[in-house]
């Protein structure tokens, strides 16, 4: 059977695998990263939404031209709704085409020198052994990988977590479809009794739908959006719905004995009523990057972002509902709302 060996195997070429890799390989270590979809065509569910200080953080991360070669679309500003009333208020958000933000990443690590393997199913980690079973999903043919530090970064299902500690972490679905732009402002649809929402957000040329509800269904999701949907008056064929994954942020684990860690949602970093992770993936790559080239300790460096995690969802059903009071308090009547929607 084919062995490889590499100094430090990445698990999942999304996000905040390629962040990784690119600071590694960028330090000069030798970075192999796996991923199970096909590299170029994985285009993942997400509505590519950022808060507007995120250009600090990619500018340091990936260059100085980073947010200008990427030049997200500046929302105007946001409405809440709640049970027929809309609150509305700026807006420091933006939003990407996610597949663009991946793509960035993606081409910058392998322009690195990192080295890339796609269509690969991992299917056993021993990390004290420094070992993982492999198999190539193009000719079926097992192979086996030597490393000597081990990084989940397989997203909010981590295959790579499931593996290594042998529990799976928490997580709940979300959907989302692509669809014309109706306006330039980022709209939430909260419920009673659930933290999450149904949204629209905008992007340059068209805009995302989709709905996520913290520790919710797939059929609640559905629900949400296709109310928020006839709302909106547009339709969306069943089969243009995609689904994935968004971490509870109950249960962030940065690292897993000697030499394996976990970054972005495979670690479970996420902002447990917005649903965001995706400045956690860059910071805790980022983060991780220095610990592993500099010698620094990545749990210290990560403390006070896990704290924060911790928090949010510790207090995720307070945070919501003192949310939805404000909308309830200070919202104005959908009725009238309902008439000024329009198209541009
Ligand atoms: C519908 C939806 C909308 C979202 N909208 C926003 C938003 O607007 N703003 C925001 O900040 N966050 C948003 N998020 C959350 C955000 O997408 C994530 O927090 C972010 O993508 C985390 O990045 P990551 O690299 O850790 O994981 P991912 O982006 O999930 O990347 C994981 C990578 O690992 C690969 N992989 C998976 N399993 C395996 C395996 N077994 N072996 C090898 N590779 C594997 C995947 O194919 C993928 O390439 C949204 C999430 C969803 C689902």
């Amino acid at each position: 059977m084919k062995t490889m060996t590499c100094d430090f195997l990445i698990v999942g070429a999304g996000l905040s695998g390629c962040t990784l890799g690119v600071l590694l390989a960028r330090a000069g270590a030798d970075v192999l990263a796996l991923e199970l979809l096909d590299a170029k065509e994985k285009d993942k569910p997400c509505a590519g939404g950022i808060d507007r200080n995120l250009r600090s953080l990619l500018e340091e991360t990936f260059g100085r031209g980073a947010w200008d070669d990427l030049h997200p679309a500046h929302i105007d500003g946001m409405r809440f709704r709640m049970d027929g009333h809309e609150l509305r208020g700026g807006s420091r958000f933006c939003a990407l085409p996610r597949k663009q933000l991946d793509d960035y990443a993606l081409n910058l690590y392998t322009e690195a020198g990192g080295r890339l393997m796609d269509r690969v199913s991992v299917k056993a980690i021993d990390a004290a052994k420094g070992e993982a079973a492999c198999e190539c999903l193009r000719t079926g043919e097992p192979f086996t990988v030597q490393f000597r530090t081990v990084v989940g970064a397989d997203g909010a299902a981590s295959c790579a977590r499931r593996l290594i500690t042998g529990k799976k972490a928490s997580a709940a679905p979300a959907i989302e479809a692509s669809v014309p732009k109706l306006f330039d402002e980022l709209l939430l649809e909260h419920r009673y009794g659930e933290v999450g929402y149904a949204w629209y957000i905008p992007q340059r040329e068209s805009a995302t739908v989709g709905a996520w509800f913290r520790g919710g269904s797939v059929a609640l999701c559905r629900e949400a959006l296709g109310s928020l949907l006839r709302e909106l008056s547009i339709s969306v064929e069943p089969k243009a719905i995609r689904g994935a994954f968004i971490p509870s942020g109950d249960d962030v684990l940065l690292r897993a004995g000697e030499n394996a860690y976990f970054v972005g949602d495979a670690a479970g970093l996420i902002h447990a009523t917005l649903g965001g992770g995706i400045h956690y993936a860059i910071e805790s790559a980022q983060l991780l990057a220095s610990a592993l080239t500099g010698g620094q300790d990545y749990g210290r460096a990560m403390r006070s972002i896990a704290e924060d995690v911790a928090m949010v969802a510790r207090n995720a059903e307070k945070i919501q509902f003192l949310t939805n009071f404000r909308i309830l308090k200070k919202g104005l009547p959908a009725s009238s709302l309902t008439r000024r929607w329009g198209r541009p």
